[in-house]
């Protein structure tokens, strides 16, 4: 686990690297129209919503391949709105108004996703943003089911994520102030029939179980990728103790990964969480499209200044993941020894 930490330089000035880092970061920020700030991204969510009517009619097809394009868009549709959307909402990064930004975090995390807004807020931003691989608090241990080996984990676990989203959601809900929860719980219940109601009206299923095969088919579309890339990004590297914890800088440039661009996932999980993780934690801000523009920026600078810039491919991950899967995913994680990092 040292051997990753053994390009990031000794001693303090991680607040003035950051710093200069922001500076360079901003400089791009100020230079960007309002459509590379937030336009681009705006409208992939909104294509995607004007995209489900004839996914829902391709559904009454009795041919197979419009039926299957159906379920492709309605699928593809659901992971953007759900994963995308949720993700640029809760970090506030669609619009700049933090009215707009609560409004557009309960429609893509309530309605479309079907868990709170709050709660997604609190356990991604504050802890896993915050506290980015650090015991105990962000470090992506939601993610692991040690009781399960790996090939139901890496490859059946996915399927039951639209199952299980909705049950946390319950539990979670228990826990919150009650106004918060009955809205939640009303804006949840909404989501999940309307996609309901729509399969039966629309496209014309003709009994409650078929239309229910049909939710649970289009919401585990893309589950598996979903599931590996949480996994892959962040563990496996670096961790940190509570009292030991690194700066910042050091803290994302160690502890967090990139995968290559793939165009599926790019458009559906957005950039900032496939090939732009790195720049996505040190600026979470950022819409998906300005992650990808400030990545030459901040490769560059990490590089420079002989930081470590995590890349591999999905492959390798998978391999590695599937190979060292009760080290990575069953035992607790050693932690990374950081001598004059804190
Ligand atoms: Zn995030």
């Amino acid at each position: 686990m040292e051997t990753a930490a053994r390009g990031a330089p000794r001693g303090g000035g991680g607040e003035r690297l950051l710093g200069e880092l922001e500076a360079r970061v901003q400089d791009v920020v100020r230079a960007s129209s309002w459509w590379e700030r937030h336009g681009l991204d705006c409208s992939i969510l909104a294509l995607s919503l004007l995209a489900l009517p004839p996914g829902f009619l391709c559904l009454r097809s009795e041919n197979v391949l419009v039926f299957v394009l159906g379920i492709t868009i309605l699928g593809v549709c659901h992971y953007t709105l759900t994963v995308k959307g949720s993700h640029l909402a809760t970090h506030g990064a669609l619009t700049e108004s933090r009215r707009w930004s609560k409004i557009w975090a309960h429609f893509f995390v309530e309605v479309c996703t079907a868990f709170p807004a709050e709660d997604a807020r609190y356990g991604h931003v504050k802890m896993h943003h915050g506290y980015t691989n650090v015991l105990g608090l962000g470090d992506s241990s939601t993610w692991r089911l040690p009781c399960l080996n790996r090939y139901v984990y890496m490859f059946l676990a996915p399927l039951l994520i639209p199952i299980i989203t909705p049950l946390v959601a319950v539990e979670r809900l228990r826990k919150v102030r009650l106004g918060a929860a009955l809205r939640a719980l009303g804006l949840i219940s909404l989501g999940l029939y309307s996609h309901y109601w729509l399969l039966r009206h629309m496209s014309g299923f003709r009994s409650p179980a078929s239309a229910l095969a049909c939710m649970l088919c289009t919401r585990s579309l893309l589950a598996h990728p979903y599931l590996h890339v949480n996994v892959f990004q962040h563990i496996g590297l670096p961790m940190f103790s509570r009292d030991k914890k690194p700066r910042r800088i050091h803290m994302m440039s160690l502890g967090v990964l990139n995968l290559p661009r793939l165009p599926v996932l790019d458009w559906a999980f957005g950039h900032s969480i496939i090939s732009c993780h790195v720049e996505h934690h040190l600026f979470p801000t950022l819409s998906d499209n300005m992650c990808l523009k400030v990545k030459p920026v901040v490769s560059q600078f990490l590089r420079e200044k002989q930081l470590p810039y995590n890349e591999d491919t999905y492959l390798a991950r998978f391999r590695l993941f599937l190979s060292h899967y009760e080290e990575l995913l069953v035992h607790a994680p050693p932690i990374t020894e950081l001598a004059g990092l804190q």
